[in-house]
């Protein structure tokens, strides 16, 4: 068995991996695709210390330093349920999709998230060519252009805040006849000069030609008119969704589906520990779950250490 076994091979699993591994103990990485979401992207600018990398190098980067340490990564496979340890200091069970299972005496669970698409034309095609999910990534790339934020939540309004500040216009597009945002996001929103609000307006397709996003074609729902808006890129903002299905009944997860941690990674679970997306922790950045999963993984091994001797 495992002293630690890591479920998820993006920032934060491959940080716990790291941290573990240097405590001289049995450490495993199963991951559907390791790299996790920094596969998807183009340019990473926030990474401190790194001034400018890519996504596939960064993944690469984190892979390799993993493997530097003898860390055992099971690449290609996805968990589909976990069965806590029947009695302190007993093993824990991740059973594959394969069939295969593993057992450990901790577990991180690191298995990230993903961006909710609106499945409108355009929206793949264009994906990092205009289309983007990430104001703090991807809003420094439109400085001074024009943007619209489809959605008109929490993070869609606090998108085109932000936004607002770097680009020149931002256009919002809110499905229902109200923005669901907080009322006081709602009134900053209306205080920008260079915002515009459409409600009640349904996106149909994100136009392009040159391989970059030139528009966004949108209805108004009461009229059916339809519009098409010129523009440069296109903020998605109509939710995040953990990877945490295959964890409901086992490990607590909050009304969003996040796992509940507290500030050392503790799940509700004894020596089950989850670390960076997946999580309750606020900000999702890689940054953010690298530092997390090195949290988690110190957290795990000071479990290991309390743990009676069988
Ligand atoms: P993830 O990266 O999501 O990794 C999750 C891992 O778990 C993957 O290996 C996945 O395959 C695996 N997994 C999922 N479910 C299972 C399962 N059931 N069984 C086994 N394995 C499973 N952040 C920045 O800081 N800067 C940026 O510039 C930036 N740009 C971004 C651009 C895009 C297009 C996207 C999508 C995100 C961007 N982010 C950026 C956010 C950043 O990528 C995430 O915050 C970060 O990757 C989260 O790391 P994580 O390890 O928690 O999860």
């Amino acid at each position: 068995p495992f002293d630690v076994l890591i479920v998820g091979g993006g920032p934060a699993g491959a940080a716990a991996a790291v941290y573990a591994a240097r405590k001289g103990i049995r450490v495993g990485v199963a991951a559907e695709r390791f790299g996790g979401q920094v596969n998807d992207t183009m340019s990473i600018e926030n990474y401190i210390s790194v001034q400018e990398t890519d996504g596939p190098k960064f993944a690469a980067a984190l892979e390799a330093q993993t493997r530097s340490y003898g860390v055992d990564i099971m690449n290609l496979q996805r968990a589909d349920k976990i069965i806590p340890a029947s009695e302190p200091g007993g093993l824990a069970e991740v059973v594959l999709a394969n069939g295969g299972s593993l057992k450990a005496k901790t577990i991180i669970l690191s298995t990230g998230a993903r961006w909710r698409n609106v499945n409108v034309p355009g929206e793949q095609e264009y994906k990092n060519k205009g289309v983007a999910y990430c104001p703090h990534c991807d809003g420094p790339l439109f400085k001074g252009k024009d943007v619209a934020v489809i959605g008109g939540g929490n993070s869609g309004v606090e998108a085109a805040i932000d936004l607002a500040g770097l680009v020149r216009h931002v256009t919002v597009f809110e499905f229902m006849p109200e923005l669901k945002a907080d009322a006081v996001l709602v009134k900053k929103l209306h205080s920008l000069p260079n915002v515009t609000v459409h409600t009640n307006t349904q996106t149909t397709e994100i136009t392009g030609a040159d391989g970059k996003v030139n528009g966004i074609k949108y209805k108004n729902r009461e009229t059916g008119t339809e519009s098409l808006l010129p523009l440069e890129g296109v903020f998605v903002q109509i939710g995040l969704v953990p990877n945490t299905e295959w964890l409901k009944g086992t490990v607590d997860l909050s009304k969003f589906g996040e796992i509940e941690v507290d500030a050392k990674g503790h799940t509700n679970v004894p020596g089950v520990f989850a670390a960076g997306d997946c999580t309750t922790v606020p900000f999702k950045q890689i940054v953010i779950a690298a530092g997390d999963g090195s949290k988690a993984a110190l957290s795990a091994f000071d479990h290991l250490i309390r743990s009676p001797i069988a």
